[in-house]
């Protein structure tokens, strides 16, 4: 069985070495002259860093984790992120028992008292001044949002606040509660490297919806994992993105300059949002450290824009639907640009497993024996 992948990012990476490792003749085309799409890992002075921004792989699923660490080695790293706030330094999420040192307290206990049961929908402020009250979304979220989106928060959807948004009371300071979180040693070009090391990558092609017949011909499944709306030459329209744009500094000499992987900035006076010290992640221990400033508003495809009215992702499922109309069940979409998502690294590598599944269960049902070993 012949499969075309079309992109090497984590989705089209992992699909590729699971058909791989089922037998199937598997062949990767990349638009960009390197892989690994967001996933890049660099050095300067021997200390890593990464430049398309601070990656933690995470997860609840035993088969995404077990799949990681049978190719590299996954560091015991745990998530914390601290926030600046009135010149202080405070837990994110915001802790509760922390609050009290701020001016501020008396306005937000009584806020907090008064917050109703479940949280307004009605788009992305409302559900957070219900879940914090006026008074700390004021401190903690809205100019972080107003200089990651570029917009007033009323503009964006309630929809995925639930999944960043949260005020902690039992003192618990990961960021992350998952069973299985790490970074790998050495950095994320060593998954990359392990994935598709066994398989031809084409770099430096890319393929749209007029070269798509001649690019994949002879193939009996492609996995697309690129934006939808510049494959076919935004026919139906734009899809928009947020995008960031990393300044990394190299202090020699330096351990470390951070209290924590990532220190958040929500205040308009300064232009990044965020400073990232991978070193935190990397457990190295030799002198020297890197700190990357990361600033919104780059022409990068970061974050689809979840519009309170929903425009965005009735286009993208405009979108979707013209791929199956166009080239059918041949086709299978995964991976953040594809599908116009947010997903982290363990729903891309989920994503390309299933689509890779869905390929070996329709070759299993065409001709019994296709696709395995
Ligand atoms: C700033 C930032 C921080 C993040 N931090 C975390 C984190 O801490 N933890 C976490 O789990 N996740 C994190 N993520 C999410 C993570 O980066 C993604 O889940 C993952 O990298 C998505 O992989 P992908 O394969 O879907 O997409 P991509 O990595 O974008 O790969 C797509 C690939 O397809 C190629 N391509 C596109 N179009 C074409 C075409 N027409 N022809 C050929 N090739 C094409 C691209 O060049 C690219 O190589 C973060 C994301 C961002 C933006």
């Amino acid at each position: 069985m012949k499969v075309i992948i079309v992109g090497s990012g984590l989705a089209g990476a992992t699909a590729a070495a699971a058909l791989n490792d089922a037998g199937a003749d598997v062949r990767v085309i990349e638009q960009s002259p390197v892989w690994g799409g967001q996933l890049r890992t660099e050095h300067a002075g021997g200390i890593h860093y990464e430049p398309h921004g601070a990656h933690i792989l995470h997860t609840t699923d035993r088969q995404v984790w077990d799949f990681v660490t049978d190719r590299v080695e996954m560091l015991p790293y745990r998530h914390r992120v601290m926030t600046e706030v009135d010149d202080r330094l405070l837990s994110w999420p915001p802790q509760v028992s922390e609050l009290e040192q701020l001016p501020q307290w008396a306005d937000i206990r009584r806020e907090l008292d008064r917050r109703p049961g479940t949280p307004r929908t009605t788009n992305f402020e409302t559900w957070c001044e219900d879940i914090m009250g006026t008074t700390l979304y004021s401190l903690f979220i809205r100019p972080y949002t107003i200089k990651q989106w570029g917009t007033d928060p009323r503009e964006l959807a309630a929809q995925w606040a639930p999944k960043r948004i949260e005020l902690r009371v039992d003192g618990y300071r990961d960021l992350f509660r998952d069973p299985y979180q790490g970074w790998p040693r050495g950095g994320y070009l060593t998954l990359i490297d392990a994935l598709l090391g066994g398989v031809p990558v084409e770099m430096g092609a890319a393929v749209d919806a007029e070269t798509f017949a001649e690019r994949t011909r002879g193939a009996d499944a492609v996995v697309l994992t690129a934006p939808l709306d510049v494959f076919f030459r935004h026919a139906l329209g734009e899809l928009p993105w947020r995008g960031v744009r990393l300044e990394s500094h190299f202090l020699p000499g330096a351990d470390h300059v951070l209290p924590c992987g990532v220190v958040n900035h929500p205040g308009l006076d300064q232009a990044y949002t965020r400073r990232i010290e991978t070193k935190w992640m990397s457990g190295q221990t030799r002198a020297g450290t890197v700190v990357s400033y990361e600033y919104p508003g780059a022409p990068a495809r970061h974050y689809p824009v979840d519009d309170v009215d929903g425009r965005n992702r009735g286009l993208a499922h405009d979108y979707r639907a013209l791929v199956a109309e166009e080239f059918g069940p041949r086709v299978h979409l995964a991976g953040r640009l594809a599908t116009y998502t947010y997903i982290d690294m363990d729903q891309a590598i989920r994503q390309g497993l299933n689509a890779a599944a869905r390929i070996l269960k329709r070759a299993d049902a065409r001709y019994p024996t296709a696709g395995r070993p």
